[in-house]
């Protein structure tokens, strides 16, 4: 049976669907205070930061603005640190592990404020995310980060015991899970699209098509060489997320694209997704192949994400194993076609946690490591800001440092290929064992 529906565009996201997105060809500035490489989220956010603040400010970016994750991702908005309090306390230490906990809600907050100021209709709905324990050692971890969190900060959770999960999900194959009731979801590429009018209003300029192929110190300030001529700015922000390439090898080295893949199902009987999905929430997994899935804005879809590999496949067979997936935790979906499958690069960091800095004066907001819907916007802000001296721009997240590992010594993440392998068959294999 015919995996795609017959008219699927397979490579083109869902989110695109009956949009049209902006193509902004403003002409490049000769000069300006604040040049932005990067039109996504982190970029935009920084444009809007810093032109608001009244300097001139240029966003340039390698493709159409938006076409990277910023427009591809699953639309799950939280800002929760990936990692336990645990982890976070041996990487960086118990004071920067605390303020980062504390910074989650005021960041959540602060991305719901711009989008209510600026007026973007992304959609956005108050659903919560539930993270799905796939063994009993991943739900015991989440009774800790729940209590972790509870005792730090705000954050509203509550732990759902494998007894109280059918109100949520309708499978067998999950221990428990850890909601976190206020995160949501947003419709992505409405939120990108909504920026970019946000930061046109501000003064920004905006120009596609403009690769940053060079950047030269020139006296105190930069001048970047793009196809459609240089431009001179005092300061610089760095903004290229999972697709940050050479002309930045210091920052290529610490942060490498992971793909991510996702399919939409067609639309599904109204009852058949109230039966699988009565929580009708964001969804996560703990596993390492880390699936995630939700309903689409309109609720007659289901958008199930994932990494069905660690390197670049070929979307057909990234499609079928997003579906293999995606019925393992929903043996009744089996047969549904697809009418989307499409992938984005995440920026990852060997740390799993962003990073606000600069480096030789070049700052940088990089490293989400896939959660980037409420950080790469806050953070952008912060690092635009820091970039003009601003202490608004302090942030815990200038204390993550980016750390580099042996196994990345070039430019090019060549090792994901052997990681691939690692995942796909050895620990896929243990986790499914644990799973019993
Ligand atoms: C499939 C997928 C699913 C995801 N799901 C979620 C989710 O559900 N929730 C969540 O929180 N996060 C999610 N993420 C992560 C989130 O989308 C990203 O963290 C976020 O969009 C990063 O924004 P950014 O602006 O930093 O990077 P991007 O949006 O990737 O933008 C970087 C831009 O830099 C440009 N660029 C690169 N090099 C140059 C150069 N030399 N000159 C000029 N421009 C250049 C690129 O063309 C690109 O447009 C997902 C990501 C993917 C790929």
């Amino acid at each position: 049976m015919a995996l795609f529906t017959d008219d699927a565009r397979p490579g083109t996201p869902y989110w695109w669907d009956g949009l049209a997105l902006a193509a902004p060809d403003d002409p490049l500035p000769q000069r300006v205070d604040l040049l932005v490489i990067g039109a996504g989220y982190t970029g935009l956010s920084g444009a809007i930061a810093a032109a608001e603040r009244g300097v001139s400010v240029a966003v340039l970016d390698a493709g159409d603005p938006g076409k990277g994750a910023s427009t591809r991702n699953g639309g799950m908005f939280g800002a929760h640190p990936r990692l336990s309090w645990d982890k976070l306390r041996i990487a960086f230490g118990a004071d920067v592990a605390d303020a980062l906990f504390a910074e989650a809600e005021p960041a959540r907050l602060w991305v719901e404020d711009l989008i209510e100021r600026h007026g973007i209709d992304c959609d956005f709905q108050r659903t919560g995310r539930i993270q799905l324990a796939w063994t009993q050692s991943h739900f015991d971890g989440q009774r800790r980060l729940a209590s972790a969190v509870s005792e730090k900060t705000p954050v509203r959770v509550r732990l759902v015991e494998r007894e109280g999960l059918s109100q949520e999900i309708t499978t067998e194959r999950y221990f428990g899970g850890l909601l976190f009731e206020d995160h949501a979801a947003i419709q992505p590429a409405k939120f990108h699209q909504g920026l970019l009018q946000a930061a046109k209003k501000a003064g920004a300029s905006i120009t596609g098509q403009a690769e940053v192929t060079v950047l030269d110190r020139t006296g105190t300030g930069f001048t970047a060489h793009t196809p459609k001529g240089t431009i001179r700015a005092d300061k610089v922000l760095l903004a290229t997320g999972g697709y940050t390439q050479k002309p930045f090898a210091w920052a290529a080295r610490r942060v490498f694209a992971l793909p991510s893949y996702i399919i939409a199902t067609e639309p599904l009987a109204a009852n058949l997704l109230g039966h699988l999905a009565p929580g009708r929430r964001m969804m996560v997994e703990t596993r390492a192949r880390h699936s995630y899935f939700r309903l689409s804005p309109d609720g007659t879809r289901i958008l199930f994400g994932g990494r069905a590999a660690m390197v670049n496949v070929d979307i057909h067979t990234a499609a079928a194993r997003q579906m293999e997936t995606m019925c393992e935790v929903w043996p009744e979906l089996a047969g549904t076609r697809i009418s989307h499958a499409w992938s984005g690069n995440t920026g990852y960091s060997f740390t799993h946690m962003p990073h606000v800095g600069a480096d030789q004066g070049l700052h940088y907001a990089l490293g989400y490591s896939g959660s980037g819907t409420v950080m790469a916007p806050y953070l952008g802000a912060k690092a635009a800001l820091q970039a003009l001296g601003d202490p608004e721009g302090a942030t815990a997240y200038s204390q993550t440092p980016l750390a580099r590992h042996w196994l990345h010594p070039s430019t090019h993440p060549h090792f994901l290929q052997a990681a691939n392998l690692w995942y796909r068959h050895v620990v896929d294999g243990w986790e499914n064992r644990k799973a019993r």
